[in-house]
């Protein structure tokens, strides 16, 4: 995956080569790297989630990472991403540091074009692999909400619309969660996720990503 290395998928020199984020200089409140003093990325903007953690940051190995995993097809990607997800989360403290245990692992769905052009959820997949590491159900609440008619609006603002528009589906009431996605940016589709979800009776306690923009 990283170097072409035959009979393996990630070699322990790419392993060890991944742009890992030191949870120790991480902010403590949207994971950003280097931002544990002051924090410029999440201000007070960052409200609708206790925390956020993210894995790696969005460059080289870990682009190639993501994007193999979800648009070619290496689906024996899935464990290593929940792993380097687990990781992370346990060397913040993250899930340590909450008053009470969580209840389940929400994922950010794909949008229904991309899942018509993968044929398979990358998230979903993600989350099945993190259950068993975390000993949490991974449940599958969220959904692209309709947006409508969207041809009046430009390229841009389509992808704007489609991906700050969710809905949750059933009755999560009280649910604590943990919410995965595969990149964080501005952290705004995360944000209108746990929006959704906490229109339900659910609260996003802890976001979790594979990577950062940064
Ligand atoms: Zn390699
Ligand atoms: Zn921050």
């Amino acid at each position: 995956m990283g170097c072409d290395l035959p009979g393996t998928l990630l070699c322990d020199e790419c392993r060890e080569a991944l742009p890992v984020i030191d949870q120790d200089f991480a902010c403590p409140r949207c994971g950003a790297p280097f931002g544990s003093i002051v924090c410029t990325e999440c201000s007070a903007e960052w409200t609708e989630i206790g925390r956020t953690v993210s894995a790696l940051v969005f460059d080289g190995t870990a682009r190639r990472l993501v994007t193999v995993y979800k648009d070619a097809h290496e689906r024996r990607l899935a464990p290593i991403l929940a792993g380097l997800i687990h990781r992370a989360l346990e060397e913040s403290g993250a899930l340590a540091g909450l008053e009470a245990p969580l209840d389940a692992i929400a994922f950010i769905p794909s949008t229904p074009s991309a899942y018509a052009r993968r044929g398979f959820d990358p998230m979903e997949g993600v989350a099945a692999e993190l259950a068993p590491l975390l000993g949490l159900p991974a449940i599958d609440v969220l959904a692209h909400e309709d947006v409508g008619d969207q041809r009046a609006l430009g390229r841009s603002e389509r992808a704007a619309n489609v991906q700050g528009s969710f809905a949750a589906i059933g009755d999560l009431f009280e649910m604590r969660l943990l919410l995965i996605d595969d990149v964080i940016t501005t952290g705004a589709s995360a944000r209108a996720a746990a929006l959704a979800l906490a229109s339900h009776g659910a609260t996003v306690e802890v976001c979790a990503s594979v990577a950062r923009v940064w």
